[in-house]
């Protein structure tokens, strides 16, 4: 047995708080239970009543005669640890607590949390909230409503969390105008015992179950919810609202990487996990509703070649702009269909994609053409859009298509542009019908989604390579620059870690000062790079402290001189003196530039940064994120997501870069990110890429560290 069962199919409930006052939540959760028709046994516990609801009150748990399963707590906070003691003495498995005034309140909230989560812990309960709205369960041999929430909720086979309450009403209502049913509805609350991650286990093998839908404004152990949705997400589309965006401005912005990460405006750790394992993530809740109804009403598609056919030309055209640009095709009719086509419809109709049967199509019009186009092979969805003044058959059109949509195993959605009273009225005549939207945009985007759920899942899953690096050289690095109290790398010392990963780097030889250059300067090979060596540049280039392709000695010396005196400038110290440290670099000819870099993420630990490099990094910002570590499949994917992509695959005749060498690269920058959490920040810019995988460089590395120990979930 689960040990989430006796909370979600529990044969017996008590109510603790149960009220007869009109209103109150303890009444009103009695009552939903008895209206939604509970299979089981349903006991109010109230000290002060006899009888609640016409039914046999208890004056506490434990003086039940029989076993209860869970016990739904609704009493004043200040009396919910004697209850849970109560339950304990009765060896009740489950509770629900719906109290609030617990950890969202404050302080003192947050110590009583405590203690509640830990007498939980200590009887061997499982809880769900506190402070949540409840739990439902549809399936017929529980029934269970175990809410406040006034409606009833529709059977179905979605699954539904939801952190925050209020909206979990507001859920459950819009729900059931939309046609949409629940499997199971939870409230999560305060997330003290029970989790979200716990909650998708149970979901994972739940037979009642086929979309998971989440609302969620944090998540508790990211990298566990990960592991779990890489997972789920093979089996059954999750979908999820999150909401909530990172404080952008508390990172200490030294490199690009931590500029970009905080810059990007949503909070990209969230969308770079949630799209790392196949998550799919929506803004709105309408949005949410929009899919779920695509998902919970069709199969998947086989491909992204849409069809669309209407009755007007405005709204079919909406519908395939937003198809293009949620990357659906627009599908080429057979000749076959566009025969059919031409002989069944008006010579003013339309027999191109989308098809346009013009405003005087009936029943038997919509019905013929959606089978002919349904029959096409080059078909892979079908959209049909009806507007006034076909409105007064739109009952009867839809009922058409039903009979045709479950022959063919391809999505079909409508768009029936039409007031909200009228799905109210038609959801409530015509339960299970296709998915109905009133914009085209919905419609479409639902449309998209099965197309890229699919994509995803038939997608080969990838594996994380583990190479042979010099960890503890690279550690000794760091723990030198701890010892002279830095935690700021240079950049000879930031491209020597790196290298211990495998990773190329230029050659690089500090001199200290004018004195040790001139010393090195008849041993260094040229053409050879000059940089400034010092701390406060974050961009060497900006203060005339790069100087590149110097052919001998002499020019090395005299560029010495130029770049002190330019980086004194840049200081502003007009003295111009102060003595400045220097690293001379083999001169990388050509290449093209790329950034790889990686930050920490307040909540989520490191996240890695693929993009174009250069000094014009925060300009162009064509970069992606991904949370190491990465998979091979992974890596290869951030290279194709820029922008820039093209541009590595060579323009004018350029040969391609080493895709594979890059994407290497990338596995051993993520292994590197995953092994060091003492390190804050990293980054490469440039790294010198070409078609050779041998010809590769990093010629300019950062590496800041942060705490010791940087603990992660
Ligand atoms: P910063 O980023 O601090 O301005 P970099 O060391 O990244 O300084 O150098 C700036 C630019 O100079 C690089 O983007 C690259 O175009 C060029 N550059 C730097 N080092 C080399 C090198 N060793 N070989 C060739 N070009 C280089
Ligand atoms: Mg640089």
């Amino acid at each position: 047995m689960n040990p989430l069962d006796p909370i979600l199919k529990p044969k017996s409930i008590a109510v603790v708080g149960a009220s007869r006052r009109e209103g109150a939540i303890g009444r009103e959760i009695l009552h939903q239970l008895i209206e939604f028709d509970f299979h089981g046994k349903v006991f109010p516990v109230n000290p002060k009543a006899a009888f609640i609801h016409s039914i046999k009150a208890f004056p506490t748990v434990s003086s039940i005669p029989d076993p209860v399963d869970v016990a739904i707590i609704v009493v004043p906070r200040e009396e919910v640890l004697s209850v849970v003691d109560d339950c304990g003495k009765k060896g009740v498995k489950g509770l629900v607590v719906i109290t609030a005034g617990f950890s969202e309140t404050g302080e003192e909230g947050k110590r009583i949390e405590g203690q509640l989560g830990e007498r939980v812990r200590e009887y061997g309960m499982r809880m769900i909230g506190p402070n949540c709205m409840g739990v439902i369960n549809t399936d017929p041999s529980v029934r269970m409503d175990a809410t406040f929430a006034p409606t009833l909720p529709l059977g179905g086979r979605i699954a539904f969390m939801s952190q925050s309450g209020a909206l979990g009403v507001a859920i459950l209502n819009i729900a059931r105008q939309l046609d949409i049913g629940f499997s199971y509805f939870v409230s999560l609350g305060n997330k003290t015992n029970v989790s979200g991650n716990d909650l998708l286990q149970y979901w994972e093998d739940d037979s009642q179950t086929d979309l998971i839908l989440m609302y969620l404004e944090s998540f508790g152990r990211a990298k566990r919810f990960m592991q779990i949705c890489r997972r789920i997400s093979k089996r059954k589309p999750l979908l999820v609202v999150k909401s909530g965006r990172t404080e952008a401005g508390a990172r200490a912005a030294t490199s690009h990487t931590g500029a970009l990460a905080a810059s990007q405006g949503l909070d990209v750790a969230t969308g770079a996990l949630l799209e790392q394992c196949g998550v799919i993530r929506v803004n709105t809740v309408e949005e949410l509703f929009d899919l779920a109804l695509a998902f919970s009403k069709n199969p998947l598609p086989r491909g992204n070649r849409l069809g669309i056919l209407t009755n007007a030309g405005g709204p079919a055209i909406m519908a395939t702009d937003t198809a293009i640009a949620h990357g659906l095709g627009m599908a080429d009719f057979s000749e076959r269909t566009c025969h059919e086509l031409r002989r069944l419809l008006p010579p003013e109709a339309s027999i191109q994609n989308p098809v346009d049967m013009t405003p005087q199509s009936d029943r038997s019009k919509y019905e013929a053409c959606a089978r002919i186009l349904l029959e096409d092979d080059g078909i892979d969805m079908l959209l049909v859009v009806f507007v006034p003044p076909m409105l007064i058959n739109a009952m009867e059109i839809i009922s058409g298509l039903e009979q045709l949509r479950h022959r063919y195993l391809k999505p079909v959605v409508g768009v029936i542009m039409a007031t909200e009273e009228f799905f109210v009225e038609f959801n409530r005549d015509h339960p299970n019908h296709m998915a109905l939207y009133i914009f085209p945009e919905s419609a479409v985007s639902g449309l998209a989604a099965l197309h890229h759920y699919r994509l995803w899942r038939d997608k080969p899953v990838g594996e994380v390579k583990r190479f042979e690096v010099r960890k503890g050289a690279a550690e000794d690095i760091m723990h030198e620059a701890r010892l002279k109290g830095r935690t700021l790398l240079t950049a000879e010392e930031s491209l020597r870690l790196i290298g211990c990963y495998g990773i190329p780097v230029a050659e690089s030889i500090p001199a200290a000062d004018r004195g040790e250059l001139e010393q090195i300067a008849k041993r260094v090979r040229y053409p050879a790079v000059l940089k400034a060596a010092a701390p406060d540049l974050v961009h060497k280039m900006d203060a005339g402290g790069v100087l590149v392709d110097l052919r001998g000695p002499e020019e090395l010396l005299a560029a010495a001189q130029k770049m002190t005196e330019s980086v004194a400038r840049h200081r502003g110290d007009t003295a111009g003196a102060g003595s400045l440290g220097f690293l001379v670099q083999e001169y990388v000819r050509g290449g093209r530039e790329v950034i790889v870099g990686m930050s920490q993420d307040p909540k989520y630990g490191p996240l890695v940064m693929f993009g174009l490099g250069g000094i014009y990094v925060e300009t162009v910002k064509d970069v992606v994120f991904r949370v190491p570590p990465l998979t091979d499949l992974e890596a290869q994917e951030m290279i194709r997501q820029i922008r820039g992509y093209s541009l590595l695959r060579g323009v004018r005749g350029d040969a391609p870069i080493d895709f594979d060498a890059l994407a290497d690269v990338l596995q051993r920058f993520s292994q590197l990110a995953d092994e060091m959490p003492e390190i804050a920040e990293i980054e490469i810019n440039p790294l010198l890429v070409f078609p050779q995988a041998a010809d590769f460089r990093a010629v300019d590395a950062r590496v800041r560290l942060g705490e010791k120990t940087g603990e992660r979930g």
